[in-house]
C-alpha cells in the first residue's frame, strides 16, 4: 500500500478513503494483488498500486459478463434508469474527492477535474433516460398479408479499453450507453489512470449494479486486449487511443467479426478568418488547444490564420498563452499541469524543433517549465511550415503553431490534408461563410465560433482515420443496440 497520510494519499485528502481501491472489479468483488505501481506525473510520486492481470482473469470477467447479461438485459429500462440515475448523483455527490484522484493520477488541474466529473456522470443520466427510447419500427410488408417489424435489442458484452487523458468520461462515455441499453461490460482502463474508474465501479456498487455487469481488468495490455477483441463471448467492442493501437484492436476484432467503435486521433484545424471576432478567437483557441495541457484528441493542432489578422492574432494568442499558471493541477490556481510521461515530452520537442527547424518563430514558451518533469511552457509558434511535423502528426501538448493562408479555399484545402478526421474549429462573422466551411470541411465534429465542443448530447467521433461510430447522444446508445427485424405471416 502507498504510504496513507504522509504521501500521495494524504496529498490527495480524500473525505471517503475508501474510494481508492488497489483491487480489479470482478464480478461485484475486489480481486487481485497490487503489484504495479502508479505514479502521479505532477510529483513523480508513488500513489499505489494496482494489480498486472491477464488473459485469465480478463476470461473470467467476460464469463461473469456473459453470466450477468441476461437477467441485466431483460429488466425494463426504466429500472436501469433507475441505477444510471443515482450512479450519476453520486459522482456528483463525490465530485472533490473523484477530482483530486483524478488530478492526482492524471495531472489536470483540479478545476478541469471537477468539470470531467459532472460531464462524466452526466454520460449516466443521459443514456439512462435514452435506454427508454430505444423505439423499433413497423414497416408495411412488401405484400398485403405481411407485415415486418423492427425491434432493438442489447448487443450483449461489451469489451472496452480507454485512454489516460479523461480517466471518467472515456468510461462512462462507453459504459454508460452500454449498460443503459442493457449490455454488460468488461473494462480496461489505462494503467496510468486506474484509480478514477475503480472508483466509478465501487460508485457503481453502491448505486446498486448487480454483480458481473460492470467489470475492470487493470494489467499487462496486449494479453487483455487479445481477450477483449477475440473471444467469441465479447459482442462489441469500443476503445479510445492511439489510431495505431486502434487499428490493430480492429483487426483483431475481425476474427470475430464484432461491432466496433474507435475513437482514435485527432489533428484539429482552427481556422480564423480576417472576419472573426478577434479576442473571442483567441479566447476560444486557448481552450481548444490548452485545455488538459493540450492532451485531448479534440485540442486544436494546427492553426491557419488569414493574412489580414495573422500578426494581430498571433499577438494575442501569445499573451494569453503567457498567462497561463504553470503547476501542480492539485495547487488550486493551477491552469496547465505536466505533461502525462516522458514520452509525450519528448514527441513535444520533437514537435517544435522540427518547426523551428523549419523557420518557425518563438512567441511563447517553447522550453521545459522550471517546475522540471514533464512540465513544458505554454508555447506559440509562427510562421510554422505545413509541413512541418507539428501540422502533420497530432503533438498532444500545449503547442500552438500558426500558418498563415490567403483565402477560404486555401484554408479548406490544407485543413483538410489530413488522414485525421476527428474535430475542426473556424471563427468567422460571416453566415455564408460559417456554412460553407462546416459543408466543406472533413470532420466529423466542427466548432463554429467555440472551442470547446463537448457535451453528453453532442454526437463524439470523427471521420477518415479518426475513427468508427459515434458516442453521446441519441446517436451513442445505437452502438450497443442491434436491429432485429421480424417477418409476420398474416
Ligand atoms: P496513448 O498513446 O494515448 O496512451 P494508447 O493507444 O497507447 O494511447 O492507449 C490507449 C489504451 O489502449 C490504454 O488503455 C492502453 O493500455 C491500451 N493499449 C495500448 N496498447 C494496447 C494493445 N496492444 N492491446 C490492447 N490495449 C492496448
Amino acid at each position: 500500500m502507498a504510504d496513507g497520510a504522509t504521501g500521495e494519499l494524504g496529498r490527495i485528502g480524500l473525505k471517503r478513503p475508501d474510494l481508492f481501491r488497489e483491487q480489479c472489479y470482478i464480478d461485484g468483488k475486489w480481486t487481485g494483488d497490487p503489484t504495479h505501481l502508479v505514479h502521479n506525473p505532477a510529483t513523480g510520486g508513488l500513489i499505489g498500486r494496482i494489480p498486472n492481470l491477464g488473459k485469465s482473469e480478463t476470461e473470467r470477467a467476460v464469463a461473469a459478463a456473459e453470466a450477468a447479461l441476461p437477467k441485466w438485459r431483460a429488466q425494463h429500462a426504466k429500472a436501469r434508469a433507475e441505477i444510471m440515475d443515482r450512479w450519476c448523483a453520486l459522482m456528483v455527490k463525490h465530485q472533490e474527492d473523484l477530482a483530486r484522484l483524478m488530478t492526482a493520477e492524471q495531472g489536470k488541474p483540479l478545476a478541469e477535474a471537477r468539470g470531467e466529473v459532472v460531464y462524466a456522470g452526466a454520460f449516466f443520466e443521459w443514456f439512462g433516460e435514452e435506454a427508454k427510447r430505444t423505439y423499433g419500427d413497423l414497416i408495411p410488408g412488401p405484400a398485403a398479408d405481411r407485415r415486418i417489424m423492427v425491434m432493438k435489442q442489447a448487443v450483449g458484452v461489451v469489451g472496452a479499453i480507454t485512454p489516460w487523458n479523461f480517466p471518467a468520461a472515456m468510461i462512462t462515455r462507453k459504459v454508460g450507453p452500454a449498460i443503459a441499453a442493457g449490455c454488460t461490460a468488461v473494462l480496461k482502463p489505462s494503467e496510468l489512470t486506474p484509480y478514477s474508474a475503480l472508483a466509478i465501479a465501487l460508485l457503481g456498487e453502491e448505486a446498486g449494479l448487480p454483480p458481473g455487469v460492470f467489470n475492470i481488468v487493470t494489467g499487462d495490455a496486449e494479453p487483455i486486449g487479445r481477450v477483449l477483441t477475440e473471444d467469441p463471448r465479447v459482442a462489441k467492442f469500443t476503445f479510445t487511443g492511439s489510431t495505431p493501437v486502434g487499428k490493430k484492436l480492429a483487426q483483431q476484432c475481425a476474427s470475430t467479426v464484432k461491432r466496433v467503435s474507435l475513437e482514435l486521433g485527432g489533428n484539429a484545424p482552427f481556422l480564423i478568418f480576417n472576419d472573426a471576432d478577434l479576442e473571442a478567437a483567441a479566447a476560444g483557441a486557448i481552450i481548444s488547444k490548452f485545455r488538459n495541457t493540450g492532451q485531448t484528441c479534440v485540442c486544436a493542432n494546427r492553426f491557419f490564420v488569414q493574412d489580414g489578422i495573422y500578426d494581430a492574432f498571433a499577438k494575442l494568442l501569445a499573451e494569453k498563452a503567457g498567462e497561463l499558471v504553470v503547476g501542480d493541477g492539485l495547487a488550486g490556481v493551477t491552469q496547465q499541469g505536466p505533461l502525462i510521461n516522458d514520452k509525450a515530452l519528448q514527441k513535444v520537442e520533437a514537435h517544435v524543433a522540427d518547426a523551428i527547424g523549419h523557420g518557425a518563430k518563438v512567441l511563447a514558451g517553447a522550453r521545459r517549465d522550471s517546475h522540471g518533469g514533464t512540465f513544458y511552457q505554454p508555447t506559440v509558434l509562427r510562421d510554422v511550415a505545413p509541413d512541418a511535423l507539428l501540422c502533420r502528426e497530432e503533438t498532444f501538448g500545449p503547442v500552438a503553431g500558426l500558418v498563415r493562408f490567403k483565402d477560404e479555399a486555401d484554408a479548406i484545402r490544407m485543413a483538410n490534408d489530413s488522414c485525421a478526421g476527428l474535430a475542426a474549429y473556424a471563427y468567422t462573422r460571416d453566415l455564408s461563410r460559417s456554412w460553407r466551411v462546416s459543408e466543406g470541411l472533413e470532420y466529423g465534429m466542427i466548432g463554429m465560433n467555440t472551442g470547446l465542443i463537448s457535451s453528453e448530447v453532442l454526437p463524439f467521433g470523427g471521420v477518415k482515420e479518426s475513427g468508427i461510430g459515434r458516442e453521446g447522444s441519441k446517436y451513442g446508445i445505437e452502438e450497443f443496440l442491434e436491429v432485429k427485424s421480424i417477418v409476420l405471416q398474416l
